[in-house]
């Protein structure tokens, strides 16, 4: 018998639930599969920086993956749909019996699947799907309604209870199936996708390299987590979101090795706070189930539907280039187009800029975020812009509206960070970061650094009218 493994955003062996359950038969020849889907990854706007981290993490998959005796094959097609048909072909030009993989959660990608399995199966071939990428299935969880779940803290609550009550597993990598390692290995030519380079030393390539800061996040820096997490300039987070969104790390790998560190977790204290954060992620990925819509550019509060929109591409244009004269909103987007990654504090106010000092469409800057970042996650993604936009489940109110120039006197005082990417701003002291302009006309300097392209308060109030019209007109 055949067994084939179709991976997609689990790039790894180690606690890999389909490639393990592939395994588990002994006699059977095991091998897997990747198909690239450039057409499909436009659509969903990829980012070149993601998909250059997934073409570096699926060479050295297929490395470790020959050292188990199992051959990774690769084939590229337009989307979706031209997977699924090469899907057939291949399994019946390899005889598999057997097919296995992870289940992703977006919309699209739930029908491919849904797809892959009708035509499989009348193919003759068993399919056998898994919930990977979480650390409890989505629906699993649900309130005493038997409802999912839409506010937060319940949700953790209910969460930590299930978890304590017994810890998802963690599976080893599957034994090495041959003797000695496949030499042959199938061709992997590059993707028909743009692909930008990123710096290997914020971004782990590969299982090893992952598992390896995962390992130093959790028996250190995880303990100043909760007093360091909120500053950009200092390294207080695990950066470890690339690996989670592409599957090279498993969330049931960070909640082990966090309970094998600090084994209180998921009681209390400071490393709770960072398991909370994974709570956070996959509370995200169980709301994408239990509500598609959010996949289909939809917000998740109907009456947010009215919100007049304003059609700016001069202001839009400026907030993506990090020029909007707001230092820390301007210093945060510099970052994000130069690594591919922005600090989670900076993401909640470049997002509430844009969204609640420029009006304009928060849909706009998820797209944008989303083919920038290299740990784009639609998900998580769609989750923090609808929080920040008072659009989405658990968000902020509408009427909390962000402060950018006091979030950046909080978070980054003395500008550290803001000095870090705008250069232009050097001469300018300590105090004075947050209002440069102040500093300059007093001091008779010239800055080249834009003036304010909007003034807060006023932008304030127009936006608390434009939300109270549509809640009037809803
Ligand atoms: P850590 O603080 O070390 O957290 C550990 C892990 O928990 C992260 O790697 C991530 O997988 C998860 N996590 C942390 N915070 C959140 C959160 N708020 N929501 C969901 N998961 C979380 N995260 C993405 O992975 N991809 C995105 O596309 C994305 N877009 C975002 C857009 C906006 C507007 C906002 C406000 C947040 C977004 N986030 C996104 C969440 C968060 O900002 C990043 O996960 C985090 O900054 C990654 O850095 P880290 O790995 O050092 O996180």
């Amino acid at each position: 018998t055949t067994h084939l493994v179709w991976l997609r955003n689990d790039l790894r062996v180690n606690d890999n639930s389909a490639l393990w359950a592939a395994c588990r038969s002994r006699h059977a020849r095991v091998i897997a599969l990747f198909i690239a889907t450039p057409a499909q990854w436009r659509q969903h706007n990829m980012a070149p920086r993601q998909a250059e981290y997934i073409w570096r993490s699926l060479r050295q998959l297929q490395q470790s993956l020959a050292e188990k005796g199992i051959a990774l094959h690769y084939h590229q097609c337009d989307d979706f749909a031209a997977a699924v048909s090469y899907l057939q072909d291949f399994c019946r030009q390899q005889r598999v019996d057997a097919l296995f993989y992870n289940y992703q959660y977006e919309f699209n990608e739930r029908e491919r699947d849904a797809a892959a399995e009708r035509l499989l199966s009348q193919q003759g071939v068993t399919v056998q799907g898994f919930d990977d990428s979480v650390l409890l299935p989505p629906g699993s969880v649900r309130t005493g309604n038997n409802e999912a779940y839409k506010v937060f803290t319940p949700f953790s609550k209910a969460y930590r209870k299930r978890l304590r009550a017994g810890l998802p597993e963690c599976l080893s990598a599957p034994p090495a199936r041959t003797e000695a390692p496949l030499t042959a290995l199938p061709p992997l030519s590059p993707f028909d996708y743009p692909r930008e380079s990123f710096d290997e030393q914020l971004f782990p390539v590969g299982e090893a390299a992952a598992l390896q800061r995962l390992r130093a996040f959790c028996r250190q820096p995880v303990l100043a987590y909760p007093a360091q997490r909120d500053f950009p300039a200092s390294e207080g987070t695990s950066r470890l979101s690339v690996c989670l969104a592409t599957g090279t790390l498993s969330p049931r790998q960070c909640l082990h090795r966090l309970l094998r560190e600090q084994p209180q977790a998921l009681e209390e204290g400071a490393a709770s706070i960072w398991l909370n954060e994974l709570i956070w992620r996959d509370f995200y990925r169980h709301l994408l189930v239990a509500f598609p819509r959010l996949c289909k550019n939809q917000p998740f509060a109907a009456w947010t539907k009215k919100v007049a929109w304003q059609q700016r591409p001069d202001r839009f244009a400026a907030w993506r280039e990090g020029k909007t004269g707001y230092p820390i909103v301007d210093a945060a987007m510099r970052q994000l187009n130069a690594t591919g990654w922005m600090h989670n504090r900076l993401r909640m106010i470049a997002a509430s800029f844009l969204i609640k000092d420029l009006q304009i469409d928060w849909r706009s800057g998820e797209r944008y975020f989303m083919s920038v970042l290299i740990d784009g996650d639609l998900a998580a993604n769609n989750g923090g812009w609808q929080w920040s936009a008072s659009t989405g489940t658990d968000a902020v109110p509408w009427f909390r509206i962000f402060n950018p120039t006091t979030q950046g006197e909080r978070f980054d005082a003395g500008g550290e960070f803001i000095r870090r990417w705008l250069p232009e701003l050097a001469a300018v002291p300590d105090k004075a970061i947050h209002h440069p302009h102040d500093w300059a006309k007093k001091n008779h300097q010239r800055l080249d650094y834009p003036l304010p392209i909007v003034e807060h308060k006023a932008a304030r109030e127009q936006t608390l009218a434009i939300f109270e019209a549509a809640r009037k007109a809803s």
